[in-house]
């Protein structure tokens, strides 16, 4: 389908594999702790993979405490792109460090709709998230419209181009990538095998050209879209699917350790 496609760089499976639950404006700190303490006790031995929880910031207290000294890594939603100062209702990345937080989402399908992030906003706070040490899971997708339109290529190129803008070789390489068609996102609807591996191949492909092939080999590109138990094992062993980024599966201790287990 893309015009690339004889160009695409297929990784070997050299990256690991990193699933990260999103759970969104749910789970009240009570409901977020009885989650991460039944996700401890299901997953803590894990090594295979990299597990993060990513709850809103009322419960990251609660949940850092809980995971501390754990294989759960904490990730949160979203930050400002500035570090601090008059800018009411936002929280900076050092603010996030300082309950431990190691990952942070970025231009989610939803705040790009609802808060209109655009590509320039998500790059500042990319860049913003690289000085405090935060690694950041960047989201792309396209639309249906877009995808019928035959426009899929045209518009991750502009999304991963301007999302990623600014950042050196070095933060690119500890950058996370979230593909995520919207058309997928909490409708119960999945990239097929073969859509997913295609985009994810086109993705790897994009980032040797804008940066280069050994960054491009380093880059883990998540899936995101209805990832459920029964379709994790196919995607997660896909060649260029380096992971997942969950949502509405994240949110019941079972659904996500299946996921996390079929993944292996
Ligand atoms: C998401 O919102 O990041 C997501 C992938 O949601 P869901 O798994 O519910 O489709």
């Amino acid at each position: 389908m893309f015009e690339n496609s004889d160009l695409n760089l297929t990784m070997d499976k050299e990256r690991k594999l990193i699933i990260a639950g999103n759970w969104k404006m749910n789970k009240t700190v009570a409901e977020a702790l009885d989650l991460v303490n039944g996700i401890k006790r299901d997953l803590g031995n894990v090594k295979e993979l990299d597990i993060v929880v990513c709850p809103p910031f009322t419960a990251l207290g609660e949940v850092s405490k809980a995971i501390l000294k754990s294989n759960i890594r904490l990730g949160a939603q979203n930050m400002s792109e500035h570090n601090f100062g008059a800018y009411t209702g936002e929280i900076a990345a050092g603010m996030l460090k300082e309950f431990s937080v190691r990952y942070v989402i970025l231009g989610h399908s939803e705040r790009r709709q609802y808060q209109k992030e655009s590509d320039a906003l998500v790059a500042k706070k990319a860049l913003a998230a690289h000085g405090a040490s935060l690694k950041p899971i960047v989201c792309v997708g396209e639309t249906l419209g877009e995808r019928e339109a035959g426009k899929t290529e045209k518009v991750l190129e502009t999304q991963v181009r301007d999302s990623l803008a600014g950042l050196n070789k070095e933060q690119m390489g500890e950058t996370i990538i979230a593909y995520e068609p919207v058309w997928a996102i909490g409708t119960g609807t999945t990239a097929t095998a073969a859509q997913a591996q295609e985009t994810h191949s086109f993705i790897h492909f994009l980032l040797g050209k804008i940066f280069d092939e050994s960054v491009a080999r380093r880059v883990r590109i998540q899936y995101g879209g209805s990832v459920k138990p029964s379709n994790a094992r196919e995607l997660m062993s896909l060649p260029d699917v380096d992971g997942a980024l969950v949502g509405g599966a994240s949110l019941e201790e079972r659904s996500f350790a299946d996921i996390v287990k079929n993944s292996i």
